[in-house]
């Protein structure tokens, strides 16, 4: 009998982009003692005990009886816990490295001082060779509210209050910061909202959270806040949020995450005025860290051991 360090595992990665193909590559190269198979095949699917996906359609799980773990490619795995047949008892896990946070970081602070500082404004003077001073706002009078507090908006917070701005966060559970005032809970929001000069949505995507930034949240937020969405399009109501910025309710958005990705062509966001659009790129986890993870985490599954950034499947996340 194989001891639980050496259980053999069968992985299937259902290659539905070039961001999976990778990490298919990787594990292939690392871990050469596993089968790794990439469609379901009658005789196989017994075998399958881990799924190694960012996507998972309805219908594949309830057709793999040994199923253990379902382990996320990416940093969420809202696009595994959406199939509506996997069962309860199957882990999942997301993955992440130390520097996610960071390069998160990165893409909002680089959102936030595009507007606060007016790049646009001093890239049209550049283009007609016209000197015209902006004036220097003050960060300290700008508030600005991260929707998650978690593993990247944590970092994000750091690093937004590092440059002077005040920093508010919203979560779900209340919790005793020093560092950072925290709102938490759906009775909190309202108030939250309303201090937001910029608003940063760092949520996982989840039964609670889906759909839940429409028309009747923004007319909450504090007029010309500025809408940055980092984590998942499925939180916002799309159309509700481009009416809110033609009303001018909100002054404009920077968004990398859609309802439907790549962006359509046709999607009104493309080319307006007063929205950035960026194609999914603010942050990822790396790709050899986690195919590591990865790995860890079947060797934990067979020992008994608490695996690395499981989620919690009653929460979501
Ligand atoms: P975490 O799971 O680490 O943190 C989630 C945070 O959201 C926690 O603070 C949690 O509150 C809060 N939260 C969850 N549900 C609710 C709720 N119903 N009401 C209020 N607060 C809630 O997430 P990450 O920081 O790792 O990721 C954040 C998002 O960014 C995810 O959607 C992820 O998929 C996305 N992402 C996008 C990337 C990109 O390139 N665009 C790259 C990486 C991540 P509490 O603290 O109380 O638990």
């Amino acid at each position: 009998m194989s001891s639980p360090d050496n259980e053999r595992h069968t992985v299937l990665m259902l290659l539905t982009s070039d961001f999976v193909v990778t990490r298919y590559e990787s594990l292939r190269r690392k871990a050469p003692e596993l089968t790794i198979v990439t469609e379901l095949a009658p005789g196989l699917n017994d075998d399958v005990t881990a799924l190694f996906t960012f996507k998972l359609p309805t219908g594949i799980a309830a057709r793999l009886p040994n199923l253990r773990l379902a382990a996320s490619v990416g940093a969420g795995a809202d696009g595994i816990l959406s199939a509506s047949d996997l069962p309860a008892s199957v882990r999942v896990t997301r993955a992440c490295d130390d520097d996610l946070g960071l390069s998160m970081a990165q893409y909002v602070v680089l959102q936030i001082l595009r507007v606060f500082r007016g790049l646009p404004t001093l890239e049209r003077q550049h283009a007609s060779g016209d000197w015209a001073r902006l004036p220097i706002p003050d960060a300290t009078k700008c508030t600005v509210g991260i929707m998650g507090v978690g593993q990247t908006g944590s970092v994000v917070a750091r690093a937004v209050a590092s440059l002077g701005f005040r920093v508010v966060g919203w979560t779900r559970a209340a919790r005793t910061e020093t560092d950072l005032e925290i709102f938490s809970g759906g009775e909190a929001l309202p108030e939250f909202l309303s201090q937001c000069d910029f608003l940063v949505c760092l949520l996982p995507l989840t039964d609670s959270t889906r759909g839940m930034l429409n028309k009747s949240i923004f007319s909450t937020v504090r007029k010309g806040c500025y809408f940055i969405n980092a984590a998942r399009g499925g939180i916002v109501v799309e159309d509700d949020l481009l009416e809110t910025i033609d009303n001018e309710e909100l002054s404009g958005a920077a968004l990398d995450v859609f309802d439907q990705e790549p962006l359509p062509r046709s999607s009104p966001f493309w080319g307006h005025p007063k929205i950035l659009v960026t194609p999914h790129s603010a942050a990822q986890p790396a790709v050899e860290a986690v195919v590591d993870q990865f790995i860890e985490n079947l060797r934990r599954l067979s020992a008994g051991e608490p695996l690395m950034y499981e989620l919690n499947r009653d929460l979501g996340y």
